[in-house]
């Protein structure tokens, strides 16, 4: 376990508006108290941990990139910036317990609890086309990769509900209550990206529900950050989305554009550890190419599958940490 050193007098950050605010401690202290060496790596902007078989950099030059992590080597969004104050950097309190705790100390099931069925969540469907790139619609290419990651999910010995399998509007609401009457384990949504008119960005996102007490990825300081249903498994939805976002890197080696936390509604209500995948931009030609590829949609569907396989065998009980595997 970590250590949570709570450093009194300093400043917490201010969020515009909100519930309640960040408590901030101080990085070189808790770095200290968890046997990690901090270097500059570039002198009052990136700074780096390392200790325990794992490294950790954190950026602090700037709002904009002070959210930016890489934890062994896979993009993080904390949940707070990091902040920089009369040469002290400073952390989120949440961000050492929702992000970096579950990731280097991950939370493990009880004993004999074993991930056994995973609800699959096509995005969109129906009169929802989801994005839509020239003739391709997302909706369609969420399905067909929907029954790739089942099929393959099913070989490896897992059970497997879809929240819909033909061309059909599911309410949200209804997805996330499909997953809890089956006792779903997990609840995996996938979903592919675009933006209009720009062919540039590429690469693979995946999102978990952002923590009570912080803002969402790019929400531009949403108004409510109360606890919510999902909330009750923030360490197992970050570790799961590390997880894969980390196999996403591995299998394919997609442009990392970094686990992120939103409040989307099936991650708001979803009872078991979720995440929501945007495996790719369809509006870059290159990586729409592939996604509308069957041969490619099976190597992304292994990508999935190996990173619910790594979240299973982590949380199996074993206790085994990433640094324990980064040092085997
Ligand atoms: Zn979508």
């Amino acid at each position: 376990m970590f250590a949570v050193l709570l450093v009194p007098g300093l400043l917490a950050a201010a969020p515009r508006k909100g519930n309640s605010r960040p408590t901030y401690v101080s990085l070189g202290e808790w770095a200290r108290a968890n046997v990690f060496s901090v270097h500059w790596l570039e002198r009052d902007k990136t700074v780096e941990l390392t200790g325990r078989g794992s490294r950790l950099v954190f950026n602090v030059e700037s709002r904009s990139d002070a959210r930016r992590a890489q934890i062994n080597g896979v993009q993080v969004r904390l949940a707070c910036p990091i902040l920089y104050q009369n040469g002290r950097t400073l952390i989120s309190q949440i961000d050492l317990s929702e992000t970096i705790g579950p990731i280097l100390s991950p939370p493990s099931n009880p004993r004999g609890f074993n991930v056994r069925t995973i609800c699959l969540d096509a995005g969109h469907g129906g009169t929802d086309p989801g994005y839509q790139v020239g003739s391709h619609d997302e909706k369609k290419y969420t399905l067909l990769f929907a029954q790739e990651v089942r099929a393959q999910l099913k070989a490896a010995g897992f059970n497997v509900v879809m929240t819909r399998t033909t061309d059909v509007k599911v309410p949200l609401e209804e997805r996330t209550a499909i997953a809890r009457k089956a006792g779903a384990d997990l609840f995996v949504c996938l979903h592919f990206n675009a933006i209009p008119n720009d062919k540039e960005v590429q690469g693979t996102e995946v999102y978990c529900l952002t923590p009570a007490g912080a803002y969402s990825f790019n929400s531009g300081g949403e108004g409510d950050t109360r606890w919510v249903t999902g909330n009750r498994n923030d360490e197992k939805n970050m570790l799961l989305a590390y997880q894969m976002q980390k196999s996403y890197g591995k299998n394919l080696g997609f442009e990392d554009r970094g686990v992120r936390r939103a409040r989307y509604q099936v991650l708001r209500e979803a009872t078991m550890p979720a995440i929501l995948i945007e495996s790719g931009y369809m509006s870059n030609p290159a990586e729409g190419k592939k996604i509308f590829d069957a041969t490619y949609r099976k190597q992304m569907a292994k990508a999935v599958v190996d990173g619910i396989q790594a979240y299973k065998k982590i949380t199996r009980g074993s206790r085994e940490t990433e640094s324990s595997k980064a040092t085997e």
